[in-house]
This record gives structure tokens, C-alpha cells and sequence, in this order.
């Protein structure tokens, strides 16, 4: 389905980014991995689907690294026709204690990348008259938690970016819509886990069950895997007409 396009998803050495390169490799999709860790391994893995991956190292909170990031893109690959802004960070602490660069952080990778990304990938996009822009927010970009300030700020932001950039690119072939997960058991979450766990004196079988049980109603983490079948079917042409929605997969949680 997705044979001659090209995907930037950032933040995909692993969790949720990695499942949707996986996903748009498995569409035969030519696919651009960024973020930090086994960077090898995440090649390897969209490699291992019989899909062709590269790699660019840039860092999400810093402008200049994906202006770099763009040109070398562009250069190799003419244009990203399908952009997933999905790298982000987490910081959990209560407003007046939450460390100042913290919050610079998170507004920087969450949200400006969002900015940053989209604003240099649209002008190849408009070229071609197609193009997909697909923003993981999360179910805090519709409803708040206490001590996620930083993260609920920047997630709401990207919620409203995301509708903007679909208006103001409606009448075209690019659309831009946002997905909203709820629980997903990936490092991101592990290391919410983990504190808990440690709060609470409890296992981390235990607290992931305190997790669902204060938010998700289904009980049930979300899976990556589920995610990418979402982001596929906003590239899909049955999608054409999907413009600016905030799709939650959240077990309930905002249903609420
Ligand atoms: P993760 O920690 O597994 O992955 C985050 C990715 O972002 C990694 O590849 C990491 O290397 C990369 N990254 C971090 N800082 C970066 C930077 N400065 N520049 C480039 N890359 C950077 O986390 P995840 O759970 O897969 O999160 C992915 C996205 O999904 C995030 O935007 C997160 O807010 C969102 N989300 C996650 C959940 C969840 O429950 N896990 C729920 C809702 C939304």
C-alpha cells in the first residue's frame, strides 16, 4: 500500500514509534528511524520485515538538529511524504517542585519537535499534493493527571497543532490527525511502573494493575502493535477525508 513513500517517525529505537516503523515497513514503506539506544537493533528489526531503514541520530528537542535532520532527508529520499511525530519524554512531580529544565524539555521534544518537523516536512508534501502527518499525543492531550503538567501541557498542545495543521492543509491531500494512547507497556511506562512499585511496596505485577485500575476501565494495556494498525489506516486512501481528529485508544479511559 505505501510502495514509494517515505516515513520519518522519530522517537523509534523503540516502543511505540518502533511498532508504527513496523507497521509502515510491513506497507512496503521506506522508512527513516530516529532516537537514542539500540539503534542497530531497531534498524535491524524493520530491516528483518524486508523494508528499507535508515537512520538519523537528531535530537528532537533541538531545532537545528531537525533542520539537519530534513536536509539529509530530503536529499536522499526527495521529501517525507508520511511524517509520525512521535518521540517524547515524561517527567512525573507535582507543579511547584517540577524541575525548571524538565518542563523546557518536555515543551521542546513533546511539542516544538511537532512544530519543527511538520513546519519542514509540509513544503514537500504540498509539492506532491499528498502527505500524511501523524502526531502521538496521548490520552492527556484530552484529559489531565496530577504531578504530568509538563507532559498534559505539551500533549494538549499537540492535540490543537494537530487540527491546525489540518485546516490549514484541508482542501489538499494532507491530512494530519492525532492518536491518543492510553496505557502502553513500554520503557516510557516501565519506569512509572517501577516508582510506583517502589511507593507502594509492591511488586510490579501489583502496580501495574493499580495503573490500569485507576484509569483504564478494560483493565488492558494498549499495545503498540495496535497503535501502528491505526497509523497505517491513516495512511490508507479509506482515510482520504480524516482530518484533524484526536483518536484515543485508551481502554475507556476518557470515555469516563
Ligand atoms: P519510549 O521511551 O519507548 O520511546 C520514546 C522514543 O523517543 C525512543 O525512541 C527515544 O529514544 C526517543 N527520544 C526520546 N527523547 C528524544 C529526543 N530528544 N530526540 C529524539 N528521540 C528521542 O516511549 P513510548 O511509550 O514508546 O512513547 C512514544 C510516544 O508515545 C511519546 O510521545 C509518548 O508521550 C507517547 N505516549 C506513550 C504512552 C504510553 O503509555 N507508553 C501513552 C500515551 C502516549
Amino acid at each position: 500500500m505505501l510502495k514509494g513513500k517515505t516515513a520519518l517517525v522519530t522517537g523509534s529505537t523503540s516502543g511505540i514509534g518502533l511498532a508504527i516503523a513496523k507497521a509502515l515497513a510491513a506497507q512496503r514503506a521506506s522508512i527513516v528511524l530516529n532516537g537514542f539506544g539500540d539503534v542497530d537493533a531497531a534498524v535491524a528489526e524493520v530491516r528483518a520485515l524486508g523494508g528499507s531503514a535508515s537512520y538519523h541520530g537528531a535530537d528532537m528537542g533541538r531545532p537545528a538538529d531537525i533542520a539537519a535532520m530534513f536536509d539529509d532527508v530530503n536529499s536522499r529520499f526527495g521529501g517525507v511524504d508520511i511524517l509520525v511525530n512521535n518521540a517524547g519524554i515524561q517527567h512525573v512531580c507535582r507543579i511547584e517542585d517540577f524541575p525548571v529544565e524538565r518542563w523546557d524539555a518536555i515543551v521542546a521534544i513533546n511539542l516544538s519537535s511537532v512544530f519543527h518537523a511538520t513546519r519542514l516536512a509540509l513544503p514537500s508534501m504540498q509539492a506532491k499534493n499528498w502527505g500524511r502527518i501523524i502526531n502521538v499525543a496521548s490520552v492527556h492531550g484530552l484529559v489531565a493527571s496530577a504531578e504530568k503538567s509538563a507532559y498534559v501541557a505539551a500533549k494538549h498542545g499537540v492535540v490543537g497543532l494537530t487540527k491546525a495543521t489540518a485546516l490549514e492543509n484541508a482542501t489538499s491531500g494532507i491530512t494530519c490527525n492525532a492518536i491518543c494512547p492510553g496505557w502502553v507497556l513500554t520503557p516510557l511506562v516501565q519506569k512509572q511502573i517501577a516508582a510506583k512499585a517502589a511507593a507502594l511496596g509492591v511488586s510490579d505485577a501489583q502496580a501495574q494493575k493499580v495503573l490500569l485500575r485507576d484509569k483504564e476501565p478494560s483493565m488492558q494495556f494498549t499495545t503498540a502493535e495496535e497503535l501502528g494498525a491505526l497509523a497505517v489506516f491513516f495512511c490508507s486512501a479509506a482515510a482520504n477525508n480524516v482530518r484533524g481528529v484526536a483518536w484515543n485508544m485508551d481502554g475507556g479511559w476518557v470515555a469516563q
